[in-house]
């Protein structure tokens, strides 16, 4: 499948904001931080940014923030606008509810990217049946666990140990001794980590 391959850090200086793309260490050592500004070399005079650009700009912030590239954003995007109710708000239902963004929302993993490779390398299990695909989205009642195998991996006896640090969803809960999540409802659109302008999203589609 694929995906993308550069500095995620650079997604992070080209939206201007902290994505958070890379778990702790966006805490402890951030490079939009160090250099607050876009890659590449400083353009020669500042320019005023269009609503197309302001809309495209917060566009990418959603699907680098979710991982993801464009054809399967507008795949998402499609779907959300098929579904009864306000299209931008159907998309970020629909991006909450991917399985790799849940392992991510139960703590399993330190970001996003992890958590698509936990799926992807088999260790998830998704209501008993081993689940590899990061885009299969989770129903309510849902249950997340782990592998028999994967319990025996030095990463997870490392996360049973520091998992009772880690901030859960609201959405989900987990049961902090045997690291099975369950999805206790579908998530709002008030859920997402990160606060987003779907309205311009749906703009920029709609040209
Ligand atoms: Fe973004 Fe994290 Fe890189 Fe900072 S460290 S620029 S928040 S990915």
């Amino acid at each position: 499948m694929a995906r993308y391959t550069a500095a995620v850090c650079r997604l992070c200086r080209r939206s201007g904001e902290k994505l958070m793309l890379k778990g702790s260490r966006c805490i402890t050592k951030c490079a939009l931080e160090k250099r607050p500004r876009p890659p590449g070399p400083p353009p020669a005079r500042r320019r005023r940014i269009s609503d197309r650009g302001g809309q495209l700009r917060e566009k990418q912030k959603v699907r680098y923030s979710y991982g993801i590239l464009e054809r399967q954003f507008r795949r998402f995007f499609a779907e959300a606008e098929r579904l009864p109710g306000i299209t931008g708000e159907n998309l970020l239902v629909l991006l909450e509810r991917r399985l790799d963004n849940v392992v991510y929302r139960l703590g399993f993993a330190d970001s996003r990217a992890q958590a698509r490779q936990l799926v992807q390398h088999g260790h998830i299990i998704l209501n008993g049946r081993k689940t590899d695909i990061p885009s299969c989205l989770v129903k309510e009642g849902g249950v997340i666990s782990w592998r028999e195998a994967s319990t025996r991996t030095e990463y997870y006896k490392q996360l049973a140990q520091s998992i009772e640090s880690k901030t859960i969803a609201v959405w989900l809960s987990l049961d902090k001794q045997k690291l099975v999540g369950r999805v206790l409802s579908l998530p709002t659109p008030d859920d997402t980590e990160t606060k987003f302008e779907v309205a311009a999203v749906v703009e920029y589609y709609s040209r």
